[in-house]
This record gives structure tokens, sequence and C-alpha cells, in this order.
């Protein structure tokens, strides 16, 4: 039986002509762990100041039980579905929480913001998400301090309630949509990461935590085939990292701009005609290629 030509390749058959970007994927998954390493060197690289950055992992086996090696499939996969959304809803009221706590101390400026976020799978079968936080100037680390603080303070307080309980209203939001005010259902947080790389004040260089970040994002063999015995990717997130706005708009350093750069390093070098990107578009992925490859030209 003859193949039609435009038909995607089997699994695992892709090629610089056609890409699946699946992390599991023995070609995509490079690919893409470069591009996130990237795009977080080139925003850290921007922001310029030292990262505090934290851990925050799902609850203990109380509330999520162990089945083997792995959490029991049923909660672990109604505990993932709703992380992105109990995580955003922790970090909203954290972040309100620091933005008064710096304007009680005075602060009139732009109040300071997360720098980035990297999502990664547990060995156990749940997520966690690393924080990277502005820690470069006072104002910023006591901003830092009161968000870490507050998302401490929460699991401290939700540790307090019977295990049950904790999972009935897990179990409430997943299967009706219905939210517990004040209740986020995380766990602790590891204030430890960057003290266990070596540095003393908790603190890193934007390209130390930049590769951290990177490496989280990019377990893409190892433990998130673990996340179901049929080696499918853990539910509930697609977007593995997040780098603040503020610094995306000025750096222009995204995965569709990296995976832009691709494309015009193809046309350039077949002598294709140029894509009919608005010239402002084309201005920045021509930036970002150059720029790579005086990197390039820099390394070993
Ligand atoms: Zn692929």
């Amino acid at each position: 039986m003859s193949r039609p030509a435009e038909s995607k390749p089997p699994a695992g058959r892709c090629s610089s002509a056609w890409r699946c970007r699946k992390w599991t994927c023995s070609h995509c998954g490079p690919i893409r762990a470069g591009d996130e390493f990237r795009k977080f060197k080139g925003n850290l690289t921007a922001y310029g100041g030292r990262i505090m950055l934290v851990a925050v992992t799902a609850p203990g086996a109380d509330v999520l039980p162990w089945e083997g090696d792995l959490v029991e499939r049923r909660a672990a996969w109604a505990w993932n579905r709703t992380a992105s959304r109990r995580f955003a809803r922790l970090l909203k009221a954290a972040q309100v929480v620091g933005d008064r706590h710096v304007r009680r101390r005075g602060w009139r400026g732009q109040f300071p913001r997360i720098v980035a976020r990297a999502w990664a799978p547990q060995k156990r079968g749940v997520w966690h998400v690393h924080l990277a936080l502005p820690a470069e100037s006072e104002i910023e680390r006591v901003w830092s301090r009161t968000v870490v603080q507050f998302i401490y303070a929460a699991q401290r307080r939700e540790a307090t309630l019977p295990a049950a309980e904790r999972q009935t209203l897990l179990e409430l939001e997943y299967r009706f949509g219905i939210v517990t005010r004040g209740f986020y259902g995380w766990g602790f947080v590891d204030r430890k990461a960057a003290r266990r790389l070596g540095h003393v004040r908790g603190e890193l260089g934007a390209l130390r935590a930049a590769k951290y970040l990177a490496a989280n994002v990019a377990r893409y063999l190892g433990d998130n085939v673990v996340g179901g015995a049929s080696g499918q990717a853990l539910p509930g997130r697609s977007v593995r990292s997040h780098v603040s706005v503020r610094l995306t708009r000025t750096t222009g350093v995204t995965l569709r701009n990296l995976r832009r750069v691709r494309f015009l390093h193809v046309c350039l070098r077949q002598g294709l005609a140029l894509p009919e990107w608005p010239d402002e578009l084309l201005e920045v992925v021509w930036r970002l290629l150059t720029a790579g490859e005086a990197v390039a030209v820099r390394g070993p």
C-alpha cells in the first residue's frame, strides 16, 4: 500500500521537513529543549538581576496516596487536571499580598513580578513548579520573600485540615469545578534549590538560573514518560514554561519566534524567498538569528 506524500511520517520519523514537536520524540524533544533554554537565557539575561529560585510541590502521601512507585492513578489524574488553575489562584493571591506589603513600605514604583516559571513532572507522576523570583533590588527581595512566605503559609494552613477534607475539596474542583476560596491544594515549598547548586544566599545569576529552569522543563524522556503506563504525558498542562511578558515584549525571545528563526535560517541557506512577515517581525527574528550565530561562534 502506498502512502500519500503529504501524510505525516510515523512517530519518531521527524526531520527538518516535518516535526511533531512532542517532548517524547527523539528528534523534536532536544530541539524543544534547546528552544526552552534559549528562551530562559534570553529573557533572564535581559532581566539581568539575581534570581531567587523556589520549587512548589504537590501534597504528600496523605492526600495523594502511592500505588507502587507512583501516586495512585486516579488521584494523580484529578490533581494534575486542576493543578494549573489552582496554582494560578495561589500565585495571584500571593502577588496581591506581595504588592500590598511593598506599598506599605512606601514603594510607589512598578511592582516586581515573577521572572519565570517552569512546570516539570515529578517522578511520582504529579506536577511541580519552579519559580524564578526577582531578587536584585531590596524591594524585589522583600516582595519575593513575601510571595514565598504566602505560599508557605497556605501549605501550613491546609496541612492542619484532615487529609480526607483536602481530598474532598480537590475532588469538588475536579468533578464540578467548585472552587473553595483560600484553598489551593499545593504542597511543600522547597527554598533550597539554589543553595543546593552551591549558592550560599540562595540566589542565582541569570545563566545558571536559565540552565536550571530549562533542565527541569526538558525532562521530556525520563520523568514525563513515567506519568502513565502508556507513556502519555501528564495531563493538565501543555505549556511548560512561562516568562514574564514584560521581558518577552522587550526581547522578542519566545518559542514561536525561535521557530521562526529556524525557518528563516532555512530560507537563507537554501536561497528561498524570505517569508512575508511584517517588517517589525522580520526585524526581531533577524536580530535573534544573528545573535544566535554570534553565540555559536563563541562556543567551544
Ligand atoms: Zn517529532
